[in-house]
């Protein structure tokens, strides 16, 4: 079972944003900025290329409901959407609320934020999702 099988089965803490019964979305642990936020399937799927159409539409739908809380949650000039997958095999979209381009360098170096400041932004956008 891959780390983000693992999250979305509670296997493995994280720290929920938003589910549905083929998704799960939670914090990435290193946010580049406070509200980053990765999508996965439950499905256990690798290159994101490989999902079939409908499953693909369906997860984009999804992710666009997380990046509408996340934008009510973190107010910022668009959410971003990025996909690389070169350190964990298992297919994820990162949301990244931007205020400017260099938001979505992933060269950047990453945040480290605590227990409690992770949790609180997760809540923000759970309760966003949620209405
Ligand atoms: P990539 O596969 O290149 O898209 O990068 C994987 C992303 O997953 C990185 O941004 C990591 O910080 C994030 N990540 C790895 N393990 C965890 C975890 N246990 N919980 C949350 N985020 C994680």
């Amino acid at each position: 079972m891959s780390i983000f099988s693992k999250i979305a089965e509670g296997e493995i803490p994280s720290y929920k944003c938003a589910e549905n019964e083929e998704f799960y979305a939670f914090l990435d642990i290193n946010p580049m900025v406070k509200g980053h936020t990765l999508v996965i399937p439950r499905r256990e799927v690798d290159y994101i290329f490989d999902m079939e159409d409908d499953e693909l539409a369906r997860f984009e739908v999804f992710a666009k409901k997380v990046a509408v809380a996340i934008k009510a949650a973190f107010p910022c000039v668009k959410v971003g959407q990025a996909v690389l997958g070169l350190e964990v095999p298992h297919a994820h979209i990162h949301l990244i609320p931007m205020q400017s381009e260099k938001d979505m360098n992933f060269a950047n170096s990453k945040m480290s934020l605590s227990a409690e400041e992770m949790k609180e932004i997760a809540e923000k956008i759970y309760k966003e999702f949620s209405k």
